[in-house]
């Protein structure tokens, strides 16, 4: 979204976003709610999509698991539909961490499977390495080591070589410990030192003490699984001393369960104890029931071990309540991503088909299909938007029917299919004009045509309608049974014009039309008759036009024959 395309007064209230959810201000909701008003008002996708993605951030940030999904979910139509592919694909990520920190993988395998798919689409680099991130995290969670790797793998790639990434140190180090740890499950030694060693010298030294926390608890693993015992316990113990209350939790949550996970493996109770409440204390505050109840599981492991009836028995109960939360919450996300499911794939697809079965629905109904012109249902509804059009701007309208003549003696003569042909010729001589979008023809029904033009001259029109006459009498298609001298196919063309007037209707004028062309047809045929509707014209053009308003003219001998 490119934010320089708003008025001022737009931009100033996107700048106020910014700032208020930098600031993580209440107010951010507010002023999104301010900027949403505004894209509806405007029908503007952009601005709805933005401002529901960034209260679904706040939400995230707080997480506020049911206003997150829900802004979430909302933003993501109005980014569809204008194609705002990187946005969506943040939204998807962030819809997949929700998930995975609540205990739901399948959902967030999900989620980061679209996000990841958006990415190779869109060619999106910059937000793909860290959904390759995300799914490395995930892979670990559910023990599949292998697709673990090969996620950090892609991420870590792409960090080494974009050494401007702002975050680029801390990057490494999460896409190296992520590796370590795969590769130490699955008993990779070579590889896991191979991490250990990168980590060390082009990390280490280079990070804040608080951002070294989830390589010590690398480097703990590692050293508990080569069994070197003394280096395990200094790595245990300098994470205890970089842990510190202001702690990012979310952020080194997995490392510091793996940690507390070596403490109680490694029956290093003091310390286990020592540690255990102030994680869980921060896990708590987050209100992630997941995360707290992973905690419990390991207190009550911690319990048990230690023959601590009463305790356990205390942590049982709250890990029973933690469970009925979850449940809960479970749902909850269930009927989010139903909802999305519904409404971006499947639905989609359906809406899709049945806009595309309705599209050819329509052509179909509003198509002859002998000729492929548009049929009487489609001259019904353009008709009476030309009549109005033509109304507010004071042009002329013209409406021409025009039949076959002796067109019945053909078809007995001939055949049907012969006078199909009669009927596909007379269609091809009508696109032969190559009329243009101020002229809309259709078959009428039978051997009757409709012509409207919009915005020409009554004279025009005649020459226009002349013209057609000319196309197909010079086309000479035989018609032995014709009961004109020609011989010939021909036609014959009633014409009503008029500059719209109060009160007159397009049906008005397709009556008088009509009327022109039983007037023809009674008094010859392959003839034109003109009617007029506007008494002023006539006598500015009276020099061809009589008093009754109408002109009869013959395309052999070119005379005007007046009407009496
Ligand atoms: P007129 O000069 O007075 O118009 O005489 P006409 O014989 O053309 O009389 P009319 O216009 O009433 O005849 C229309 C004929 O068109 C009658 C019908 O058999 C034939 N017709 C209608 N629809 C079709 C069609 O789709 N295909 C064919 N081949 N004939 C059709
Ligand atoms: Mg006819």
């Amino acid at each position: 979204m490119d934010i320089r395309e708003y008025r001022t007064e737009i931009q100033k209230l996107v700048g106020q976003i910014q700032q208020k959810f930098e600031a993580l201000s209440e107010d951010t909701v507010i002023l999104c709610e301010k900027l949403e008003k505004y894209g509806e008002l405007q029908r503007e996708d952009a601005l709805i999509g933005y401002a529901c993605f960034v209260r679904g951030q706040y939400y995230y940030i707080k997480n506020d698991m049911l206003n997150f999904y829900r802004e979430m979910l909302r933003c993501m139509r109005p980014f569809e539909n204008i194609g705002e592919w990187g946005y969506l694909a943040v939204a998807n990520n962030l819809l997949g961490i929700m998930s995975l920190n609540r205990g739901n993988a399948p959902f967030a395998m999900d989620y980061y499977s679209r996000a990841l798919t958006l990415c190779r689409q869109y060619k999106l680099p910059d937000i793909e390495w860290q959904i390759h991130m995300n799914m490395g995290a995930l892979f670990i969670n559910v023990e599949s080591f292998e697709n673990a790797l090969k996620h950090y793998d892609l991420a870590y790639q792409y960090i080494c070589m974009h050494k401007e990434l702002p975050e680029y140190r801390i990057s490494m180090t999460a896409s190296l410990v992520g590796l370590g740890r795969a590769h130490l499950s699955m008993e990779h030694m070579e590889e896991a030192e191979e991490c250990r060693q990168k980590l060390e010298r082009e990390c280490l030294p280079y990070l804040r003490e608080i951002d070294q926390l989830p390589v010590y608890c690398l480097l703990a693993r590692f050293y508990q699984k080569t069994s070197a015992l003394e280096k395990c316990q200094n790595a245990l113990k300098k994470v205890s001393d970089l842990f510190s209350e202001d702690l990012p939790i979310m952020d080194v949550y997995d490392d510091l369960y793996d940690y507390l996970m070596i403490l109680l493996e490694t029956e290093d109770y003091d310390l286990f104890s020592k540690m255990i409440t102030p994680i869980t204390e921060l896990t708590r505050k987050t209100t992630i029931r997941n995360l707290e109840q992973k905690q419990v599981r390991l207190l009550l492991r911690y319990y048990k071990m230690r023959g601590d009836d009463n305790h356990y028995a205390q942590a049982a109960v709250r890990s029973v309540a933690l469970d009925e939360m979850m449940e809960q919450e479970n749902k909850m996300m269930v009927k989010s991503m139903i909802g999305l499911r519904l409404e971006f794939n499947e639905l989609a697809i359906v809406n899709h088909q049945i806009e595309e079965e309705n599209k050819t629905l329509q052509i179909r109904s509003q198509t002859d299909p002998l000729t492929g012109m548009y049929n009487r249902l489609r001259l019904n509804s353009y008709g009476e938007t030309a009549f109005e059009r033509a109304e507010k701007n004071q042009v002329g309208l013209a409406v021409e029917i025009l039949d076959i003549d002796f067109f019945k003696e053909y078809n007995d003569n001939y055949g049907h299919q012969a006078g199909d042909k009669v009927i596909q010729f007379i269609a091809a001589s009508i696109k032969k004009m190559q009329l243009g979008n101020r002229v809309f023809a259709a078959r009428y029904g039978g051997d009757e045509f409709v012509l409207i033009y919009e915005g020409y001259t009554d004279e025009e029109v005649f020459e226009l309608a002349k013209r057609l006459k000319t196309i197909i009498s010079t086309e000479k298609m035989p018609h032995r049974y014709s009961r004109t001298e020609t011989k010939y196919i021909t036609i014959s063309q009633g014409l009503y014009w008029g500059v719209p007037r109060e009160g007159a209707s397009i049906w008005q004028y397709l009556h008088e039309a009509d009327n022109m062309l039983y007037k023809v047809k009674s008094r010859s045929r392959n003839s034109i008759m003109l009617g007029h509707a506007n008494e002023e014209e006539i006598k500015r053009n009276s020099d061809y036009l009589d008093r009754k308003n109408l002109v009869v003219r013959s395309a052999t001998d070119e005379e005007i024959f007046h009407d009496d």
